[in-house]
């Protein structure tokens, strides 16, 4: 069978060893960031690989024969160098990037930083921030008042001076977002590109109370790598390779 290394951290990461399950020797790969992270079936390895030098010797010493890179669409530095080291190797090598939002009437941002900045120049006062963990840095000298949603606690040093802390993690229903932004009077959601249903409410509910949507754009992917957007899609790839 053919040996897959499959970078997860997502839903579709999941769906897909799932999927494939009994069809390939998968290894699923998570980062080790969250606690209690969702796992899923079969053999998983937890940690970074040690950058790229790292992600190479373990390629080889596993005899990986291929790369599913489903990582979140934000997690660049693992597809830069999952991309990389496959190219170098000669692997058969796949993203599978589920297809982003359509940003509407958003005022897209290069970044966080530049996401900041919008919050400041739009005079925003009350803001539901759903970046991530990693995003919050950006918003640290803000003098908005912030919602902040994250899956694991930030470090406090990057905290805005006026902010309330919810850690939950996804799926989010239409009824639940709908009633936060409600509650908490928020003017503008600032929110990545990420693309898919699970965290997609929030946009609907921001939509239907007129509230205010900053998307920080993706990260490009690296030039030249075979992509897909569904798991469907991702099944058929690592069924061919098996076949020939
Ligand atoms: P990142 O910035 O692209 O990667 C930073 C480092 O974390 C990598 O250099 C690698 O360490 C390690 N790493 C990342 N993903 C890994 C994986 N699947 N398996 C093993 N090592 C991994 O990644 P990130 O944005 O922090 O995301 C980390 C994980 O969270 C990913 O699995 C991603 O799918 C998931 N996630 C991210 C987001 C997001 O918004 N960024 C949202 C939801 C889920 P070494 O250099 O030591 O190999």
């Amino acid at each position: 069978m053919t040996r897959v290394l499959l970078l997860g951290g997502t839903a579709e990461g999941r769906a897909l060893a799932g999927r494939l399950h009994g069809h390939a020797d998968i290894v699923s790969s998570l980062a080790g960031r969250v606690p209690n992270p969702a796992l899923p079936i079969g053999a998983v390895r937890v940690g970074g690989f040690g950058g790229v030098e790292g992600l190479r010797a373990w390629l080889q010493d596993e005899r990986i024969d291929a790369v599913v890179d489903a990582t979140h669409p934000f997690a660049a530095t693992i597809t830069a160098h999952a991309a990389q080291v496959c190219g170098e190797l000669e692997l058969a090598h796949l993203v599978l990037a589920r297809p982003p939002w359509d940003p509407g009437t958003a005022i897209v941002a290069a970044s966080n930083v530049q996401a900041a900045e919008i919050v400041v120049r739009q005079s925003y006062s009350r803001v539901f921030l759903t970046t991530g963990r990693s995003g919050i840095a950006a918003f640290a000298r803000s003098d908005a008042w912030f919602l902040i949603r994250a899956v694991a606690a930030p470090d406090v040093a990057v905290l805005p001076r006026r902010h309330q802390l919810m850690l939950s993690r996804g799926p989010y229903a239409y009824e639940n977002e709908f009633a936060l932004l409600r509650e908490h009077r928020i003017d503008a959601l600032v929110t990545k590109n990420s693309g898919g249903d699970m965290t997609r409410a929030k946009l609907d509910a921001a939509a239907a109370l007129g509230v205010s949507v900053v998307m920080v754009a993706r990260p490009p992917l690296p030039v030249g790598v075979r992509a897909v957007g569904t798991v469907e899609e991702a099944v058929d790839w690592v069924v061919g390779l098996g076949s020939g």
